[in-house]
């Protein structure tokens, strides 16, 4: 693009009500925003066990400043990384039962690193097609063969596994979809990947934390397998920021070594690993919060099940409700912010074009008035 087209760009972007701008919001992340002096019903963040704003995050988080100082410094490999961090890798590693775990800045730079360490040119990716864009990103940049599979299509996949030699092979799904809050058949996974000889790479990161009693989709499958990777992000349901790859001792020794968005970038704030510490023992000790959680999604569902709203299948904090035009859905997201209530409005390119939605996140944190003022509301709606 040359600088004179980005005007032409936007009005394109804006015609197709697609053009995207950012809420600014006067509070922290919870069940209640506040939004140019208004207050609203949110139902936007993935925040889902409620611990964004939590008091024991916060004050691990201002005790380790204390201690720690606020910024990394330097690469880790160049200037070292802290005594917390090491901490907190060891607790995330044993707690999803894998010998060893690395921190990274967010989720979108462990795809990127942990994808182009395993797989490079003359191998090949197999991707389900509802991935999310940070692994497509990752799989595009690492050069390899680059095959997407029809979501959860198991037969799709083997078709693709036999059919294109590789040296090496990588099988890449979210564990539980973003847009749409199904999960992946990571058994059956796992076993293809054992019959072509590939790893098998799950990002949970909207898993960990809610499924498997908070310890995430791989702890609940019993998948930890010298040939699995399992990356989770630790902004969703942890509260926190940042994220981490868990896997075979072997694996985060090479990674250390080879993956470049660990290797040339910052070592994040200490700070952050003395949350993430504060957060696992809530996720821990915690669990009327996944209860709460629970009652919320079954709560929605009822409610809108006698209704044409079209939801997707999920157990999880994720609700998708398909709308299909852009138009339509930025029209009912604006209706609901009218009355009060945030729901963000999900468009091309984030979902494929005509499956717009409405993409509802819970919390443990909203109350079931909350839900219920949600639900009359897209009732309401409706008619
Ligand atoms: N993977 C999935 C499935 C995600 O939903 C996200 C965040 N939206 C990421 C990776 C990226 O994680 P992060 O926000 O920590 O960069």
């Amino acid at each position: 693009m040359r600088p004179d087209q980005l005007a032409g760009a936007l009005s394109q972007l804006q015609a197709g009500h697609c053009l995207r701008q950012r809420a600014v919001l006067d509070s922290p992340q919870g069940p209640r925003v506040s939004i140019g002096g208004r207050d609203y019903l949110a139902f936007a963040s993935n925040d889902y066990l409620g611990l964004a704003n939590h008091p024991a995050l916060k004050a691990a988080m201002c005790e380790a400043i204390g201690r720690w100082g606020v910024g990394g410094g330097s690469s880790a490999l160049v200037a070292g990384h802290f005594a917390i961090q090491e901490q907190a890798e060891r607790a995330l590693a044993e707690f999803v039962g894998c010998e060893a775990a690395l921190l990274f800045g967010s989720g979108y730079a462990a795809n990127l690193g942990v994808v182009g360490s395993l797989v490079g040119r003359g191998d090949a990716i197999f991707a389900d097609k509802l991935n999310h864009a940070s692994l497509n990103d990752a799989c595009q940049l690492s050069r390899a063969e680059f095959k997407r599979f029809r979501h959860n299509d198991l037969a799709h996949l083997a078709q693709l596994l036999q059919n294109t030699p590789a040296q090496s092979r990588l099988i890449v799904v979210d564990a539980v979809y973003s847009m749409e809050g199904d999960e992946a058949p990571l058994a059956e996974l796992l076993q293809l990947a054992e019959r072509y000889d590939a790893w098998l790479y799950i990002d949970d990161a909207h898993g960990f934390g809610i499924l498997g009693d908070g310890c995430g989709a791989l702890a609940l499958h019993a998948l930890q397998h010298p040939r699995v990777v399992y990356m989770a992000t630790l902004g969703k349901a942890a509260g926190v920021a940042g994220a981490f790859v868990a896997g075979s001792r072997q694996l985060i020794d090479w990674l250390v070594n080879a993956a470049r968005t660990y290797i040339f970038t910052t070592a994040h704030p200490p700070a952050q690993a003395a949350a993430v510490l504060a957060s696992l023992q809530l996720i821990r000790q915690e669990s009327w919060r996944r209860r709460v959680l629970q009652q919320h999604v079954s709560a929605l569902r009822t409610a809108l099940a006698e209704t044409s709203f079209r939801l997707c299948p999920s157990r999880m904090p994720i609700q998708a409700i398909i709308i299909g035009g852009n138009e339509a859905a930025v029209q009912v997201a604006g209706a609901l912010q009218d009355l009060g209530i945030l729901v963000p409005a999900i468009r091309p390119p984030t979902v494929p074009a005509g499956s717009a939605r409405l993409r509802v996140s819970l919390s443990a944190a909203h109350s079931g008035q909350d839900v219920s003022q949600l639900a009359q509301a897209l009732v309401r709606l409706l008619r």
